[in-house]
């Protein structure tokens, strides 16, 4: 289990970057040799590369570009195994380590955390909903939405991800994408009479590459493919980390204590954290033939009793 070294933590780029060298160049992991590739080239102080290539699960050659994939990638690799219960506790966690390191390196904070999941069997959900942790270990990806951060601009670290969706994505992407064309639809960068205000404006809406299933898609895209049960959960960076109104509760600060499934998903429906797939997103799931569930959707939905 790691510390919970970044909320208790007195900031300073040097502080986090020496703490992530420590988990990157465990010589137990078996991913130690990738980890240390992420660290050296991206998060570390003096990182001068600013693309790296390594195997993300299903996907032999990830390119991972910027600083919040990468802290992503360090979280799923230094978790050994998770149950689901668990799996939650790392996606907040990863929240956090976003926020943190945004003040630091004095970024934009992404505004969205996601996780790719195998979905728990209904026993160990079950399980995960009476005492916390089930028996399961599962396959996760963590991600986030794209920020300007350390190495290129939000336009470089979104083309790399669409070089990896179109490696691995056999279904062409669609341009505009289904976001924008949504926003054409409702009349959003246009004239009432359909002409566009300005020709050469900007696209509204959000572009291919920008959501965090950007990676964790292609990340188990055989998975997806072949139709397996797996979940997806993305969670507001900022209804995470600040305190939720009319409450002394912040969210990141609350859920590492709690184990039962119930009351975890209790906390992210009160903060309003949970946020559902998009349209672009939507598009990339059913053109593979997926099933993948989205858990924003399906948590909204549940009663407080009727977990599991
Ligand atoms: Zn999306």
């Amino acid at each position: 289990m790691l510390p919970r070294f970044f909320a208790s933590l007195t900031t300073s780029r040097s502080s986090i970057s020496s703490y992530l060298g420590q988990i990157c160049h465990q010589p137990s992991n078996p991913y130690q040799k990738y980890l240390r590739h992420i660290y050296d080239d991206i998060l570390s102080p003096y990182g001068k590369v600013h693309s790296v290539r390594v195997p993300f699960h299903e996907h032999k050659e990830m390119e991972i570009s910027d600083y919040f994939s990468a802290l992503g990638y360090v979280l799923t690799y230094t978790t050994a195994t998770a149950s689901f219960t668990q799996l939650l506790h790392r996606l907040s966690q990863y929240a956090e380590w976003c926020r943190v390191s945004s003040a630091v390196l004095e970024t934009n904070t992404p505004t969205v955390v996601q996780m790719l999941f195998q979905v728990p069997s209904e026993p160990d959900l079950i399980a995960n909903a009476r005492y916390g942790y089930g028996p399961s270990k599962l396959k996760f990806s963590l991600a986030s939405s794209v920020s300007a951060g350390k190495g290129g601009g939000r336009e470089d670290v979104r083309e790399n991800r669409i070089r990896t969706l179109e490696s691995v994505w056999s279904h062409p992407l669609v341009y505009p994408t289904p976001v924008q064309q949504a926003h054409a639809s409702a009349g959003i960068g246009f004239e009432r009479n359909g002409s566009r205000v300005e020709p050469s404006a900007e696209l509204f809406g959000t572009p291919w590459g920008h959501c965090g299933e950007g990676v964790s898609f292609p990340s188990m895209h055989q998975s997806i493919s072949l139709g397996r049960p797996l979940g997806t959960l993305a969670l507001s960076v900022k209804a995470m980390t600040c305190v939720i109104p009319g409450t002394d509760t912040i969210p990141v600060c609350a859920i590492p204590a709690l184990t039962s499934l119930t009351d975890i998903v209790e906390i992210l429906k009160v903060a309003g954290a949970m946020r559902p797939m998009c349209l672009n997103c939507l598009y990339l799931r059913n053109t593979a033939g997926g099933s993948i569930q989205d858990h924003a959707v399906k948590f909204s939905a549940f009663e407080d009793t009727n977990i599991g």
